[in-house]
């Protein structure tokens, strides 16, 4: 059975503690791989060596640096089928969906902060003839970087490679339940040139190699991509110690559909922000809110669309859904649609499992999951389900649909569907979320900030906020 091993000093290695953990591909529910049990012990030395390698990483500079970002990239897009195959049999989306996605966006990633350090400038203040400042910005040492499971490489990279890119070194941890293809992008490093030790790759759990990265001393910064329980243990330990935080937490996400929007264009895309990786992105639209005239047109003509969809093997190009990443998880999405059904909620379509023949007969598939008829107080509507589960409710006017918009404790993404385009904007700037998308969903240019408001993170990620939490800014004042 294959073994995933840490990578640490430039080399892969089995865990300190010789122990292994279960890997389990989602399709079929079997165990098809063993991941190092690593702990404290493994972290620590996986921080020497970001430290031992950190002066000369910096010191290569920007285009030396750039150069073996690009290199990985360069292997990744080589290697694009491997790692095709191995997302999809890690997380259980389709192989359709990783090809499409998640690895082209994860080389997407790599190339971008490869090249933004080129063009990162700092700024500078004048004081008349007094003084001139500027802003000198340098790496700091060694980033933690932690990601979850829902798009493993994708994330990973969306945090290695800024970190990285700025200078410093790394160390990081996939999360445990899709830990493949980081093993698979560790094992590129050393062709593309990066030097050992300048990405170290810790796997296992979470409260053993998670909080030990945390709360190493020797690790003054945390990028976290998880959920909003974790992220507030992660700032619980990092803050007394005066870490720099990036937390991208859960979200409870609002698609607001007006009756003046283009109703195919919008039915069609919302059928993709539902259940997209089978509902489990930060990013979809979880409360779809429909202006009430439309509400029974958008509904009857929602329900027929997703009973369509077809759940089935990832590895199958026909398939619109693969299967969830683990069995607590379905158990935990299952658990949500019994509540909504006990909180008077009816289920319009799904609200089951998906029972698969053969090989699949034990894979974890869930039927798309439409409920109605639940207010915005109820447990259904608050809190993150974070599968392929969504709810419907009617408004009356702009500013009942902005109330149920923001009526909960997240603030991650939402969008907003209209043809007017004041309202577009009006209702855009009331939104309590970090991210408004206008008539489209996912359209993502890599420079934009990307975070979210209220129990949906602090700070922000991407193009210069990346670069900037990557590096320690400091104001130098000269005399003139
Ligand atoms: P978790 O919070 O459970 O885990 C995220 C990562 O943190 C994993 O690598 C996990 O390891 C690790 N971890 C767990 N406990 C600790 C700890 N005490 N200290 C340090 N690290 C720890 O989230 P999920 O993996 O379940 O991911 C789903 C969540 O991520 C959802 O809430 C989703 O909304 C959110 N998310 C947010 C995004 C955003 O940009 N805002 C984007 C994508 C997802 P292990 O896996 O071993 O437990």
């Amino acid at each position: 059975m294959e073994r995933i091993l840490n990578f640490i000093d430039g080399e892969a290695r089995a865990a300190v503690s010789g122990e292994w953990l279960d890997v389990h591909a989602p399709a079929t529910g079997s165990v098809y791989a063993q991941l190092a049990d690593s702990d404290g012990r493994d972290v620590d030395l996986a921080v020497a060596a970001a430290e031992r390698a950190y002066p000369a990483w910096r010191d290569l500079g920007r285009e030396g640096r750039s150069n073996a970002l690009l290199k990985l990239a360069s292997l990744i897009e080589r290697d694009t089928e491997a790692f095709v195959a191995d997302e999809s049999r890690d997380n259980g989306k389709p192989v359709a969906l990783a090809r499409r996605v998640d690895i082209p966006r994860a080389i997407a990633n790599l190339r971008f902060f490869a090249t933004a350090i080129l063009h990162f400038s700092s700024e500078a203040h004048a004081m008349d003839d007094t003084a001139l400042n500027y802003t000198d910005r340098q790496p700091f040492g060694v980033a933690g970087c932690i990601s979850p499971w829902n798009l493993p490489l994708y994330l990973f990279t969306w945090k290695i490679a800024p970190a990285l890119a700025a200078g410093n070194c790394v160390v990081a941890k996939p999360s445990e339940a899709t830990p493949l293809t980081a093993y698979r992008m560790s094992l590129l490093c050393n062709e593309a040139g990066i030097p050992p030790g300048v990405l170290n790759i810790v796997h296992g759990l979470g409260p053993k190699v998670g909080s030990a990265i945390v709360a190493h001393p020797d690790v003054p910064a945390i990028s976290f991509t998880g959920g909003t329980r974790t992220g507030a243990e992660i700032a619980r330990v990092a803050a007394p110690m005066f870490k720099k935080l990036s937390l991208e937490l859960g979200g409870k996400n609002p698609v607001l559909v007006f009756a003046d929007c283009d109703f195919e264009q919008m039915l069609r895309t919302t059928v993709r922000s539902s259940f997209t990786n089978q509902g489990q992105i930060c990013l979809c639209g979880s409360r779809i809110l429909i202006e009430r005239s439309i509400y029974d047109r958008f509904r009857d003509a929602f329900v027929e669309r997703v009973r369509a969809l077809r759940v089935g093997d990832p590895a199958d190009a026909t398939s619109d859904l693969g299967a969830v990443v683990s069995q607590p998880h379905l158990e935990k999405v299952l658990s949500y649609i019994e509540l909504a059904r006990q909180e008077g909620g009816r289920v319009l379509c799904g609200g089951e499992r998906v029972l698969l023949g053969g090989a699949l007969a034990n894979g974890w598939y869930l039927a798309p999951t439409v409920i109605e008829g639940l207010g915005p107080a109820c447990r259904t509507n608050q809190e993150e389900i974070f599968g392929p589960v969504v709810t419907l409710q009617p408004f009356d006017g702009d500013a009942h649909a902005v109330e149920l918009a923001n009526a909960t404790p997240y603030g991650l993404a939402s969008v907003i569907w209209t043809r007017d385009l004041q309202r577009a904007h009006r209702v855009a700037r009331a939104l309590q979320a970090g991210i408004v998308w206008v008539n489209c969903w996912m359209v993502r240019d890599l420079r934009t900030p990307f975070g979210g408001v209220k129990q949906s993170g602090v700070g922000r990620e991407g193009g210069l906020d990346a670069l900037r939490f990557f590096t320690e800014a400091k104001n130098v004042c000269v005399r003139l």
